[in-house]
């Protein structure tokens, strides 16, 4: 590839793509398409597009190969992890969450949610609103020990390309749900604009997790994206700590946990510091939580010998 190419494609491949996700999304829902079946056309599309350019030019290319299998684990997780404990949760909850929100505006007397303003500032309410809650789930889940049981499974990938994005633990994803989904439906937010923030966030999902060379310059101060969320994969906790926004850095900002050091390259060696032996495989991830004094005993004796 030509240097004018490798710049084109660091400086104009995440907006492109991202908008015109989020365009065709609203193309495909305004000309009649179900929801549901437009975010997964497009979702898929942005895959093949996202995944592909992984192979023409990576951030770093020891993360190119697959360690101990784990596109299988990402893959199983992607869809019985992170695809389908949000449905469960919807189905069995639909109807309370429904009759709250219906319960709640007829108590203020009038819609909470601000259906009159124009959509693309709806779906920056819906952002703002959404991650106030997923970022304290997420920062939570590092900052206590029985939480992190769970999130340790996203954060034991030794590599980082488009398919971490669904590597979760089901509770973990299940958790996130609730604090970043529910808000909405109970302020009443429409389904055009649910529609899209799902879009959103599984776009932005596989962007964020991409061994992809891109830069977005000032648009880091509004996406938390790869370049900060590299630093959230550290092996460091200090710098790991960090950039728990899932979609935006907003919330980080106002909370002092923004983290992008100008002076130094991101981490190239990820993954949970000192448990190099955390299990591989889906049914292992699972498992995991539950039996956690196993799975430090085998991380200690997967460590180098010291002596
Ligand atoms: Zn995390
Ligand atoms: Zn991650």
């Amino acid at each position: 590839m030509s240097s004018r190419a490798k710049w084109l494609f660091r400086w104009g491949f995440f907006p492109a793509v991202f908008f015109g996700a989020l365009g065709a999304g609203v193309a495909l829902v305004r000309g009649g398409w179900s929801p549901m079946v437009a975010v997964g056309a497009v979702t898929f599309s942005c895959a093949l597009l996202i995944g592909g350019s992984e192979k023409v030019q990576p951030r770093f290319t020891s993360w190119a190969e697959p360690r101990r299998g784990d596109w299988k684990a990402d893959l199983a997780h992607t869809f019985l992890s992170t695809l389908l404990p949000p449905e469960i949760i919807r189905a069995v909850s639909v109807g309370t969450l429904t009759g709250a929100a219906v319960w709640l505006s007829a108590t203020v007397g009038a819609s909470l949610w601000p259906h009159g303003i124009p959509l693309v500032l709806q779906l920056v309410l819906a952002m703002v609103v959404s991650e106030f809650g997923s970022y304290w789930v997420h920062r939570l889940m590092h900052e206590h020990e029985l939480l992190w049981r769970l999130h340790s499974v996203h954060h034991s990938a030794e590599r980082l390309y488009w398919l971490n994005a669904g590597r979760f633990h089901p509770l973990d994803t299940a958790l996130q749900y609730v604090g970043q989904t529910f808000p909405l439906i109970l302020l009443g937010a429409g389904p055009e604009v649910v529609a899209l923030f799902s879009l959103w966030t599984a776009v932005h999902g596989m962007f964020q997790h991409a061994n992809l060379d891109i830069r977005l310059g000032p648009l880091n101060w509004i996406f938390s994206m790869a370049e900060l969320h590299r630093w959230h994969h550290s092996t460091l906790q200090t710098e790991g700590n960090t950039n728990y926004g899932a979609n935006i850095c907003f919330w980080d900002v106002v909370f002092g946990t923004r983290f992008l050091p100008s002076d130094r390259e991101p981490p190239e060696e990820i993954g949970i510091g000192g448990m190099p032996g955390f299990p591989a495989g889906y049914a292992a991830h699972l498992a995991a939580p539950f039996r956690w004094s196993g799975v430090v005993e085998e991380s200690r004796e997967a460590l180098p010998d010291q002596s």
